[in-house]
């Protein structure tokens, strides 16, 4: 099994169902509401652990009730959650609306990921003892440069998905073997909206990405090789949430078990297809068997 380490967030999402987004000023009455686990860190999580990783999350949660049920929904999920914390105060909340089309849009406030701002023995430890890490930037910078430091040191590959997206430091990116931006965060990241020419400048800084594109897959790029594009398998979309996170966990199994990069690729995307035809985030992941058979 892929040992995999997760030093991520864990967030209670709160999802409205509308027709259409409102505007800045607008209220709209939504059609459905749902109080469903998520997290990037933790999404990225019960992918891996449902594509059938060996999964511990590094994180924290909150003293308050959803904490509680956060912590239930990943032991629940088969993660190892030793590492996951429970700090004093809120736990982080990710409000999300939902339109017709499955479209997102997200405002995440940290609560408890925003106490995890240094690693102790045990979190170094773990992420030592992986085949992988996985990182987003849903936690305080330090701790994520200092996850990617570990892990660089100790030949684990690492796998960093920049959302929410901000600048990258030199000092994380010389760690990360794998960077997987969705076509926003790779635009944001390099000021090319063409993704072939965000990829060709980001293997500048490392040695392979990975530019996810929504219903038109995924563009892969090494050092050394021209960019490729995967077509992701046409479905109809009814909630695009978590896809990405489907994306990556899965991809992390996959790669963890040596498997060539394209039918790593082609793995990682049928299960996000999986999860976009499904409404919810971790709940909409699926598993090992489902990947297969799709
Ligand atoms: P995104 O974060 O939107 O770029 O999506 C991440 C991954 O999820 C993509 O690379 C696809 O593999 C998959 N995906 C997202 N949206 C769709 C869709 N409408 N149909 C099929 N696959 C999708």
């Amino acid at each position: 099994m892929t040992r995999i380490a997760v030093l991520g967030s864990t967030n209670m999402d709160l999802v409205a169902y509308v027709a259409r987004a409102p505007e800045p000023g607008e209220t709209v009455t939504g059609r459905e509401f749902r109080t469903v686990p998520g997290g990037k860190g933790a999404n990225q999580a019960v992918a891996a652990a449902r594509a059938g990783g060996d999964v511990t999350m590094i994180g924290a949660v909150g003293d308050d009730a959803y904490g509680a049920q956060l912590r239930a929904g990943l032991e629940h999920a088969g993660l190892d959650t030793d590492l996951l914390h429970t700090a004093e105060g809120p736990s982080g909340i990710a409000h999300i609306v939902v339109d017709d089309t499955g479209a997102n849009s997200i405002v995440v406030v940290p609560g408890a990921n925003g106490t995890v701002t240094a690693l102790g023995p045990g979190e170094m430890a773990a992420i030592a003892g992986a085949d992988l890490l996985l990182l987003q930037l849903e936690l305080p910078l330090s701790a994520v440069i200092e996850g990617a430091r570990v892990a660089h040191a100790q030949g684990v590959r690492t796998i960093l998905a920049p959302s929410p997206v901000q600048p990258l430091p030199a000092e994380l990116l010389d760690c990360v073997d794998l960077l997987i931006p969705n076509e926003h965060e790779a635009a944001a990241l390099t000021g090319f909206t063409d993704p072939r020419a965000a990829a060709r400048h980001l293997l500048s800084q490392v040695p392979a990405v990975i530019v996810t594109l929504g219903a038109k897959g995924c563009l892969y790029a090494a050092r050394g090789g021209e960019p490729v594009i995967f077509p992701a398998p046409e479905v109809t979309a009814v909630d695009t949430t978590g896809a990405g996170d489907t994306f990556v966990g899965t991809l992390a199994v996959a790669l963890g078990e040596r498997r060539p990069v394209p039918e790593s690729l082609a793995w990682a995307s049928s299960a996000a297809a999986l999860c976009v035809q499904r409404p919810g985030a971790s709940t909409s992941m699926p598993y090992r068997t489902e990947i297969d058979a799709a």
